[in-house]
């Protein structure tokens, strides 16, 4: 389709979105991006984020955990440990969540601190999806 983008989201528990969108912001490791139809093509790997999406003057929210995603002049591909609609968020499973990486990160010489904060991350960009909490 003309002046627009596919935006496919996969994940190894399936397809959580396949559309076509006006313009794509996401976290990648080395910073913010933004993708418009026509980019050049680019390859980067993805941190535990917000990925935003603009349809037909519409922004929607996806929570994306790590992964990659692949840039071409009219496509991105997003392939991620796992990713969520905001609408498809269950805030209690992440209020739970966020409690329980921080009791771990309260007890630091019981558990692994990378992956308490890791699952801290995961769970509180969750919240603030699901909450519209959002920096923009
Ligand atoms: P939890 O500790 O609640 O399992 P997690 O961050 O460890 O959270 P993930 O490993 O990222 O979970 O995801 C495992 C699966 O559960 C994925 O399919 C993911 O989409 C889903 N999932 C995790 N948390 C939520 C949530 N709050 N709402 C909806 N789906 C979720």
């Amino acid at each position: 389709m003309e002046n627009k983008l596919r935006l496919d989201i996969v994940t190894p528990h399936g397809l959580v979105l396949s559309e076509d969108v006006d313009e794509v912001t996401a976290a990648g490791t080395e910073g913010e991006f933004g993708v418009l139809p026509g980019h050049v093509p680019f390859v980067t790997t993805l941190k535990i984020g917000m990925l935003i999406l603009r349809k037909d003057n519409k922004t929607e929210y996806v929570f994306v955990n790590s992964g990659y995603a692949e840039v071409s002049p009219d496509k991105v591909i997003i392939l991620a440990d796992s990713a969520e609609r905001a609408e498809d968020i269950d805030i209690e499973r992440a209020l739970a969540a966020k409690k329980r990486a921080e009791e771990r990160l309260a007890q630091a010489e019981k558990y692994d601190f990378a992956r308490a904060m890791a699952a801290l991350e995961r769970a509180s960009i969750r919240i603030q999806i699901a909450e519209r909490k959002v920096p923009r």
